[in-house]
């Protein structure tokens, strides 16, 4: 058993290809589950701050459509794969209930919870900060995660590793900027939402700085150590991407102490052996 638990559609439109390309990708990888999570648009933003600033989800009016495909998808391609229909929601402290009165209306798998923008420091994007000191943005950053993780509205906290992707390491608070991982993935060891282990953040940790004080190295062996219940994820954008990094990253995933994996249907947690395929 294996599966995708985040991939996106042209809805969102900055991902390419069509939703079938991204299905038949993950059928010849022998997957037996994708999860589709596209962006829902910017819903806590007023219509002028939505014009002046980038919307990265999919327009309101295109929502009903996004589910219905991807329901006539799942009925079509049942005996080839699973496909379960989700959304990448942005937490944004104070919304939670305008994002489940959305969700509520919609037939929805599970929906994972993002940090890609902190309001305290403006709507911009995560890697739109760089000019604010790191310590500062990590610590409004993990406090962000952890109330999207006690809010019990998403099944799945995405991408914890974004922003140290995109906002650079401070070395000389190193302790730190450790312990804010550790102790957040101990937050979501007693929260109702699951963790994503975002192949981007795998990656990521292969190509800069492979060492035991590497932040992904620091957060999957805190969740192997409390046995944090997880998610497998490409973040694909392009249907080639799907999948992508899976297997050394689960060979990674079960050095660090994590031994299964998670799945949703309609809202309900079914757990799996971690295996390569
Ligand atoms: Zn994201
Ligand atoms: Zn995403």
């Amino acid at each position: 058993m294996l599966a995708d638990y985040h991939v996106h559609t042209a809805y969102c439109r900055h991902a390419k290809g069509s939703i079938n390309e991204y299905i038949e990708k993950a059928i010849a990888l022998g997957l037996n589950e994708i999860g589709f999570t596209d962006h829902l648009g910017r819903y806590y933003l007023t219509p002028s701050q939505k014009r002046k600033h980038w919307d990265w989800g999919i327009k309101d009016g295109d929502l009903p459509r996004y589910f219905d495909d991807l329901c006539t998808l799942k009925e079509n391609y049942k005996k080839d794969i699973r496909i379960s229909i989700g959304l990448e929601v942005d937490y944004v402290k104070g919304t939670e209930q305008t994002a489940a009165e959305i969700m509520s209306a919609y037939p929805l798998d599970y929906a994972i919870c993002s940090v890609h923008c902190l309001p305290y420091f403006g709507w911009k994007h995560i890697f739109q900060y760089s000019d604010q000191d790191p310590l500062t943005l990590f610590t409004e950053y993990f406090s962000t995660v952890k109330d999207a993780l006690n809010c019990g509205v998403f099944q799945v906290i995405a991408h914890m590793d974004l922003i140290w992707r995109y906002v650079p390491w401070d070395w000389e608070n190193d302790t730190q900027m450790s312990e804010l991982i550790r102790n957040t993935v101990q937050v979501a060891a007693k929260s109702p939402t699951i963790v994503e282990i975002n192949a981007n953040g795998y990656h990521w940790f292969t190509e800069n700085n492979p060492d035991d004080n590497n932040p992904f190295a620091i957060m999957t062996e805190e969740i192997g150590k409390r046995n944090v219940l997880i998610t497998l994820a490409s973040d694909a954008h392009e249907p080639s991407s799907v999948g992508n990094h899976f297997t050394p990253m689960i060979k990674f995933l079960k050095k660090q102490g994590v031994h299964s994996f998670c799945t949703f249907d309609k809202k309900k947690l079914l757990k799996h052996d971690l295996n390569v395929k």
